[in-house]
């Protein structure tokens, strides 16, 4: 697909940009391969400066970042400001953590002589990522490795290049040397060719089943190392003793922050039978109560979705959920607005027969399952191809702990939302993926932790 900005509120065509040439690729690869030789012999003390740099930049720019995110995507203006916040913290963490998470680790050993674990860059990072987060999620890869010494390509989303290319320029502005981070717009054989190049020594992605696949496979011919987060279809589970009205104030914003757009927005509320119906009828009156409109206008509470094509695919798969017997309980009627709208939905009596119960549905469209017990809760919960995140809800945060422990998943929330903070790794199991950002563990990803035995 062409890389393009269609501002998902207006449908205007904004830019259409050039693939990637042959020459930019080969040279690209050339600049940051001789930077990760570079870094190898400096101190990680001289990039972290330029990072909290970084972190500047994006604070004394984040409404002209904020702007070029919602035009791209169309998020709601303050949230692509969150955003842009968020990615500050990331930079700081990483710049202010690096050099001692990266600090050699002894070993006590039977060996004559001193072991030590040196954690080492390995070389040149290919970034895949996707649109509905069009800053965090290159900061989540670009900083850490940043710090490490591992220079990065960066593959954005084809609706967000935009974004790709101000996040570029925000870390040229930096003074970073050339070569720390380059974007470009390439199409998935050139994204194949790059991941095959020996100079290449990680490659992350993050996006859908299909992408992952298909870029793990590549990384898995040529032996490379890879993480993958993928999609989710979270659990919200509210348990008998919950207070519905403090778990229905959470969810609505769990589902449709960022148009429902989440990886990690809650997508399956399971309700025990005694909240059920409470349940479901505060949960509408959330639902009714958002106003879809410009996204920069600040009294929009519903953004569009980020392109026609989610938009239908989305509708689409609404269909055939009611089709196979899916009841909405609320919603799914046309906005009449012309942006890439789609009202916030709520869908109840989805049985395992229905394709809607094993679907990721990347929008604002909640499905809702009445249990009978904690174990029939933590049985739908698990009941998925997916385990990326998840919330309990509970009035008795030791009740919600003991049954996150039993959630199949990366991440579990008890009675909070699900946030993504620069300390906190971020990752799921089965078909969520494998590997973690952020963090210490998320630092580590690409980094050789070598051993030294000193006799
Ligand atoms: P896609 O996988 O289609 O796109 C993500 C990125 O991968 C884009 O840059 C895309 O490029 C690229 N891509 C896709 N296929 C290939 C390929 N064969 N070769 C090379 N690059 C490829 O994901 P969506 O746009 O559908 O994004 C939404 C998905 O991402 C959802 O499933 C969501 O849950 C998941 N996601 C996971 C998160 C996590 O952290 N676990 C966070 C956010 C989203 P192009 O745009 O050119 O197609």
């Amino acid at each position: 697909m062409a890389y393009q900005t269609v501002n998902p509120y207006t449908n205007e065509v904004v830019k259409t940009y050039d693939f990637a040439t042959k020459e930019e690729i080969q040279e690209s690869l050339a600049t940051t391969h001789s930077l990760y030789k570079e870094w190898r012999n400096q101190p990680i003390a001289d990039r972290a400066k330029i990072l909290h740099k970084v972190a500047d930049i994006f604070r004394q720019k984040e409404d002209e970042l904020a702007k070029i995110a919602t035009t791209d995507m169309g998020k709601l203006f303050k949230e692509s400001k969150g955003e842009v916040e968020l990615c500050a913290l990331i930079a700081d963490y990483f710049a202010d953590h690096g050099e001692e998470l990266l600090a050699p680790t002894p070993i006590a050993t039977r060996a004559t002589g001193a072991a030590e674990i040196e954690k080492q860059s390995t070389g040149v990072i290919m970034a895949v990522e996707p649109w509905n987060f069009p800053y965090y999620q290159i900061m989540r890869v670009f900083a850490p490795n940043f710090i490490v010494g591992n220079p990065m390509i960066l593959k954005h989303a084809s609706n967000t290049p935009g974004s790709a290319a101000a996040f570029q320029a925000a870390v040229e502005e930096a003074g970073a040397p050339k070569g720390s981070l380059i974007n470009l717009f390439l199409d998935y054989d050139q994204v194949g060719d790059i991941i095959s190049d020996p100079r290449v020594q990680g490659i992350a992605l993050t996006g859908s089943k299909r992408g992952g696949q298909s870029v793990a496979k590549a990384a898995g011919e040529s032996l490379k190392k890879n993480s993958m987060e993928l999609g989710g279809t979270d659990a919200f589970i509210v348990l008998s003793d919950a207070d519905v009205k403090k778990a229905v104030d959470l969810a609505w914003r769990a589902r449709l922050y960022n148009a429902g757009q989440v990886c990690t927005s809650s997508k399956r509320f399971i309700v025990a039978d005694n909240l059920y119906d409470d349940f479901l009828a505060q949960l509408k009156a959330k639902f009714a109560a958002v106003k879809p409109g410009d996204p920069m206008d600040p009294k929009t509470t519903l953004a569009p979705m980020n392109s026609k094509r989610a938009k239908d695919k989305l509708q689409a798969q609404v269909d055939q959920a009611v089709q196979a017997g899916a009841q909405v309980y609320y919603g799914n009627q046309p906005i009449d607005l012309p942006g890439q709208f789609l009202q916030p939905t709520i869908l109840t009596n989805i049985d395992q027969k229905n394709p809607a119960y094993y679907e990721e549905m990347f929008g604002p469209i909640a499905q809702v399952y009445k249990v009978h017990s904690d174990e029939e809760a933590i049985e739908l919960a698990n009941d998925s191809e997916l385990g990326l995140g998840g919330i309990v809800f509970s009035a008795d945060p030791k009740h919600g702990k003991e049954v996150a422990k039993q959630i199949e998943t990366g991440m579990v929330f008890v009675n909070t939302f699900l946030s993504s903070l620069p300390e906190l790794p971020f990752g799921g199991v089965k078909g969520s993926g494998y590997g973690r950002e952020l963090s210490s563990l998320g630092l580590m990803a690409f980094v050789n932790e070598k051993l030294i035995l000193t006799a």
